[in-house]
């Protein structure tokens, strides 16, 4: 095999492994429509005018549509009150037509509103985010639930590439509720050793070299360089950074993982764009299939797919 085609098979190819996703809930929604007569919904409340937030909303959009999904879209003002907020997160709770419901973070840095309290305010059924409270505890004690959309999608990932991941050293660099808290949940339940670095970990280049699987969700471009890691180490780089370009005045996105040289290293790596991003609404979408199917008591093979 020549260089060029080794680096190609090490990598994971998110973008097509959602796409089957997609297409199998679009499949299932059919079925659904044909069986029982509903179609799945989900409800996306946006506060401000952040240019990012919108257009991770738009793609949401764009997706629920494709499968199949209703879809709507509530776009609140960046002065809107915490109660505003939750009266409309309420209306939606009450509303038998929506089956998830998401509040796209984060919220403008402007707003005195608390994210928490807005996140707790969505009924844990519809709660397709998997930030509150309730189904933070039910993942942190091995119990079924919505989880967040991310992390599914690295153990998705992940999964297919290794069956039997017990006993695997795990390091999920970031600890974050929305990444690095519940994926280290989702890994322990695979029976991963974990361990949770963060900004305070000493030694992080030691615990690199010493993981066979890296879940790298800092934020900072190009974090891990290619000779922390590990030879035969799997890598699921979440990190979504824009960066200036020399010759381009349009932004480039990179990762948290020094991708160029680390795919020389390893045995399979996430590319940045292309690895966990598109797993993400693809994740997301599974989430309000599972939970428009919970709240009817529907038995789907949506059970068997998220972790
Ligand atoms: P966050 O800012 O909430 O958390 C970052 C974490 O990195 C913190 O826990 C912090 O302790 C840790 N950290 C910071 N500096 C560090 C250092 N020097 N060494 C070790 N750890 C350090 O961010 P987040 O919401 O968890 O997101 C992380 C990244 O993932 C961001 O780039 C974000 O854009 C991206 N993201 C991607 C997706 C996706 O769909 N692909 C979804 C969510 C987040």
């Amino acid at each position: 095999m020549s260089t060029d085609s080794i680096l190609r098979s090490k990598i994971i190819d998110g973008k097509k492994r959602s796409l089957t996703i997609r297409e199998w809930i679009k499949s299932e929604i059919l079925k659904l429509k044909e069986s029982y007569n509903f179609i799945p919904g989900l409800a996306v409340i946006i506060v401000g005018d952040d240019p990012a937030s919108h257009i991770y909303v738009k793609n949401k959009e764009k997706q629920s549509i494709e499968s199949g999904m209703n879809s709507w879209k509530y776009i609140l003002p960046s002065d809107v009150s915490e109660k505003e907020i939750i009266e409309q997160i309420n209306k939606l709770n009450e509303d038998s037509m929506v089956d998830g419901i998401l509040v796209q973070l984060p919220l403008p840095k402007t707003s005195s509103v608390s994210e928490r309290n807005v996140i707790n305010a969505i009924s844990p059924e519809k709660d397709v985010d998997g930030l509150t409270i309730i189904n933070s505890g039910k993942l942190a004690c091995g119990e079924d639930g919505l989880f967040p959309a991310t992390p599914s999608g690295c153990i998705i990932l992940i999964k297919e590439l290794s069956l039997n991941l017990a006993g695997k050293k795990a390091l999920v660099i970031g600890r974050s509720n929305l990444v690095g808290k519940p994926i280290a949940s989702m890994l322990l339940k695979e029976n991963c050793t974990v361990t949770i670095a963060h900004s305070k970990t000493k030694n992080l280049i030691q615990e690199c070299k010493n993981a066979d699987i890296i879940i790298a969700a800092i934020g900072i471009p190009n974090f891990v360089k290619g000779d922390w890691v590990k030879k035969d180490s799997i890598i699921i780089d979440v990190g979504i950074n824009r960066i200036d370009n020399l010759d381009n005045p349009k932004k480039r996105i990179v990762g948290d993982v020094d991708y160029e040289e680390a795919i020389k290293v390893c045995k399979a790596i996430t590319p940045v764009p292309g690895g966990v991003g598109p797993m993400t609404i693809a994740c997301l979408l599974l989430n309000t299939l599972k939970a428009s199917c919970i709240r009817r008591n529907i038995e789907s093979p949506i059970y068997n797919f998220t972790v």
